[in-house]
């Protein structure tokens, strides 16, 4: 079944873990992910008329590009790829990385991510904005995962004009909380300002206290019509960290219904990712 009816439905945000005999994973990794690899992958996005796809380097393969680089050159023209950078990272690596399809750098800033990670928080903005300089003149973008309730941390994040910032996952509100609301003013007031993106991803993140997924719906639905021109969407698999497994095609379907109406769902789902992400937007 595709989720739409039209080409160019960009899934925003999936992994690729190994196969682990080639790109062994990192031992300063804080899980152990399954094997996750790109043919699979590839069968997913097939089964759901996905045609274009971004692949965000999983923090369990640490710096190491090598499984997500080998992902993007199965079809470069219809990929792109988020990378995860170490501070130093020499100028040769990044301009490989950028031929290569990278697009944005990712900073994970989730409590239970960052392992054995203590810098302080202001050491941590300043390698932040450092590595930012240095990804803008490639026309880069930054994707920062954070918790809603570190989202201060964010906005004293120094970002270089006019780098798009997106933030994952709905910045992982719980749409159980008895302050679900509270945390989405806070969101949709970040959202006033224009550079701040969306991913529209990871409604299992958002209910991971209940069976049903209906309680992410109106978080979602709040979002797409605080900012539809600034919104993706992403299936997040291979659905790393949750102890409750739903089907691909229940959680595409969360997403999709919530953003119900034809034109929010093509914009989320072809242009903008198109915009962000630098795929032709003819075909789009
Ligand atoms: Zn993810």
């Amino acid at each position: 079944m595709r989720v739409l009816e039209k080409f160019g439905v960009c899934d925003c945000h999936s992994h690729v873990f190994g196969p682990f005999r080639e790109y062994p994973l990192s031992p300063k990794r804080t899980f152990d992910p399954p094997e996750a690899t790109i043919e699979k992958l590839e069968n997913v996005w097939k089964s759901l008329g996905i045609d274009r796809a971004v692949l965000v380097q999983g923090s369990a393969h640490g710096n190491d590009h090598a499984a997500l680089l080998a992902a993007l050159a199965y079809s470069p023209e219809t990929r792109r790829g988020v990378a995860l950078l170490a501070p130093d990272v020499t100028e040769s690596e990044l301009s490989k990385l950028h031929q290569c399809g990278i697009r944005a750098t990712r900073f994970n800033w989730i409590h239970h991510l960052l392992g054995s990670d203590n810098r302080p928080e202001e050491q941590r903005l300043r390698e932040a904005t450092a590595l930012l300089e240095r990804v803008s003149p490639l026309g880069w973008h930054v994707e920062v995962h954070i918790d809603i309730l570190d989202l201060d941390l964010l906005t004293r994040l120094r970002v270089p004009d006019p780098m798009p910032v997106v933030i994952d996952h709905m910045a992982r509100i719980d749409g159980t909380a008895p302050n679900a609301s509270d945390q989405l003013a806070q969101l949709l007031h970040i959202l006033e300002d224009d550079r701040f993106w969306v991913k529209v991803s990871g409604a299992d993140r958002l209910t991971t206290k209940c069976a049903d997924l209906r309680p992410a719906s109106k978080t979602i639905l709040q979002i797409l019509q605080a900012a539809p021109d600034r919104c993706v969407w992403g299936l997040d698999w291979p659905h790393v960290n949750l102890s409750r497994r739903r089907s691909d095609l229940e959680l595409a379907n969360t997403h999709l219904e919530a953003a119900d109406g034809g034109t929010v769902l093509e914009q989320v789902m072809i242009h903008n990712p198109a915009r962000l992400y630098g795929f032709s937007s003819e075909v789009a």
